[in-house]
């Protein structure tokens, strides 16, 4: 029988992240098992992968800060010679419309935690985001009623984010984990968790294997509460799978100028732009957008809906009055597990001895990444020896234990 000394189920980007911070720590023997054919089988592949700091919670930004840095510098972090993926330094805009206080006031919050923020007026706007409309109310979806013109809006800009590719950030690591002595092996489904005396022993796959191991890490994604049920682990967090929509659409030649990475919130909708910024990939912020539970994580609509394209290209075109009237528009939906109770990670070791979790990220997941595999890899073996790490974060695990109350949470959106 093989026997591993940590055992992660799911090749996602949480899983590798753990995965390779174990592997950089280079004590104990590690096996990740994924049960799609390659990386991005759930969550991780559908993500926008938008990278930006601003939560309301000092530790989310905390934790976003020190994961978007570890992408920032991601040749460093992943000792790759030439890394698949690399950070796109498009910048964050936030519009918030009506509301006028909330950028001098986010602004001056994040500079205090260390992250660059800037307040853009109208005439900064128009300068430097010449495709976008300066409007602060936008059409009502109900009532049709257009709202006018009217501008006099105060914007936050985060300089330091972006986004970047989050199929080739996951390859990056199976790579990486691999070069530090990680076995991640696909085709492999985890279908029992072996337990004994109030601990776990070992895991069981679909091909009848069994393999021993003290520790199990469930990294499933959409499939966590399966897993923590096949554990007979009662995790008490409400954590679903959850149907989101994406569209994708040629930027065309009308757009001039850069376009950052936006929250429009007065609009409920977001974007960013790929392939070069030839593509732009919208997808909505709003609360009731997240509210698709589906049963069966590996049964769903995948196509997205005619609805969800009209108004988010309707409200689209509101911000950016210069979109193509013409062309194909694509969508594709994904899973993220929402965590119901709060919409905030549960993380660490369960009631069952060496069963722990990483599970319930909603839509925040791929940003806070790398911070959360150092602090599983802490927490499970220790930190890094040898030096400071400059790689890692000073958020304790505990702020997001399985065993917490709810956060008190202004938003339970995905922008919370
Ligand atoms: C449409 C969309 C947009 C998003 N946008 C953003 C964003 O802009 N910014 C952001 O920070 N986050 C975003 N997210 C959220 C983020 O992508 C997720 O939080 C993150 O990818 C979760 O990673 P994971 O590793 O936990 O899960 P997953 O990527 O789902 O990985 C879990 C893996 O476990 C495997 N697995 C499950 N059960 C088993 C088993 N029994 N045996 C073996 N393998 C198993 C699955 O096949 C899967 O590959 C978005 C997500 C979606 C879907």
């Amino acid at each position: 029988m093989r026997t591993f000394d940590v055992v992660i189920v799911g090749a996602g980007i949480i899983g590798l992240s753990t995965a390779y911070q174990l592997g950089r720590r280079g004590r104990c023997s590690v096996l990740v098992l994924e049960k799609g054919r390659a990386v991005g089988a759930g969550s991780t592949g559908a993500s926008s992968a938008v990278c930006r700091f601003r939560y309301s919670r000092d530790d989310m930004v905390a934790l976003a800060l020190d994961g978007i840095s570890t992408y920032r510098d991601w040749q460093a972090f992943t000792e790759l010679k030439a890394p698949r993926a690399s950070f796109n330094h498009d910048g964050v805009l936030w519009l918030t419309g009506e509301d006028r206080e909330f950028a001098p006031r986010e602004a001056e919050r994040m500079s205090k935690l260390g992250i660059a923020a800037e307040v853009l007026y109208d005439d900064d706007l128009a300068e430097r985001f010449p495709s976008f409309s300066r409007r602060v109310r936008m059409p009502d979806l109900e009532t049709g009623e257009d709202h006018g013109d009217e501008a006099g809006g105060v914007h936050l800009f985060e300089p330091d984010g972006g986004w970047i590719d989050p199929v080739a950030s996951a390859e990056d690591l199976l790579e990486a984990a691999r070069n530090r002595g990680v076995t991640v092996e696909f085709g492999q489904q985890v279908t029992e968790i072996q337990r004994e005396g109030g601990r776990v022993t070992g895991v069981k796959t679909a091909s009848g294997e069994d393999i021993s191991c003290p520790v199990v890490v469930n990294a499933a994604g959409p499939w966590c509460t399966q897993l923590s049920e096949a554990a007979g682990v009662s995790v008490s967090w409400d954590l679903v799978p959850t149907r989101i929509q994406v569209l994708y659409l040629d930027r065309g030649d009308s757009l001039p100028g850069h376009i950052p990475v936006t929250a429009d919130v007065a609009g409920g909708i977001y974007f960013r732009t790929q392939n070069n910024g030839q593509q732009l990939v919208v997808g909505s912020v709003r609360e009731e957008d997240e509210r698709e539970a589906v049963a069966d994580p590996d049964h769903f609509q995948t196509i997205h809906d005619d609805e969800f394209a009209y108004t988010q290209l309707h409200l689209l075109s509101h911000r950016l009055p210069g979109l193509p009237q013409h062309g194909r528009v694509r969508g594709y939906c994904g899973l993220y597990t929402v965590n119901r109770d709060d919409v905030h990670p549960v993380l660490g070791e369960t009631e069952l001895g060496g069963f722990w979790v990483a599970n319930g990220f909603s839509g925040h997941g791929f940003k806070i990444a790398p911070a959360i595999g150092a602090m599983m890899a802490d927490a499970i073996d220790g930190p890094l020896t040898g030096g400071a790490d400059s790689f890692s974060t000073a958020v304790p695990l505990e702020a997001f234990g399985v065993g917490r109350e709810p956060l008190i949470l202004e938003s339970r959106s995905v922008l919370a």
